[in-house]
């Protein structure tokens, strides 16, 4: 069985991680959790994805359809990577710094997304 994952969002609250999108609490029923997709405020998209469990034993039940195929984590990913490399190149300060110093400003979602996503 698979495991659910789960991060923590920058407000501290635990988002669902599947297929490589990032799903929010929604909605809980007696049997069931429903995660909403975190774009959904951004970019409305209606994705939404049911489980058994709010944990790492719960199931998934169902999963609907998104309007988008990018996830924000990544993208952040790939920006934070990019300034890294520009400071770097101004060769002001040590990369060690520059990565450290950049870890620190970026959410929760990018440091802790799988490198396999990456
Ligand atoms: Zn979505």
């Amino acid at each position: 069985m698979i495991k659910l994952k789960f991060i923590k969002s920058q407000k501290g609250k635990n988002m669902l991680v599947y297929n490589g999108f990032l799903y929010c609490k929604h909605e809980v029923y007696e049997n069931k959790i429903v995660g909403r997709c975190s774009d959904y405020k951004k970019i409305a998209c209606k994705s939404r994805c049911h489980t058994t469990s709010e944990d790492e034993s719960g199931e998934i039940i169902k999963h609907t359809d998104h309007s988008h195929t990018q996830n924000a984590a990544k993208s952040e990913a790939k920006e934070l990577i990019n300034e890294i490399k520009k400071s770097a190149e101004n060769g002001q300060f040590p990369t060690r710094i520059i990565i450290s110093t950049k870890l620190g400003e970026a959410s929760a979602s990018v440091i802790n997304w799988p490198t396999s996503y990456y």
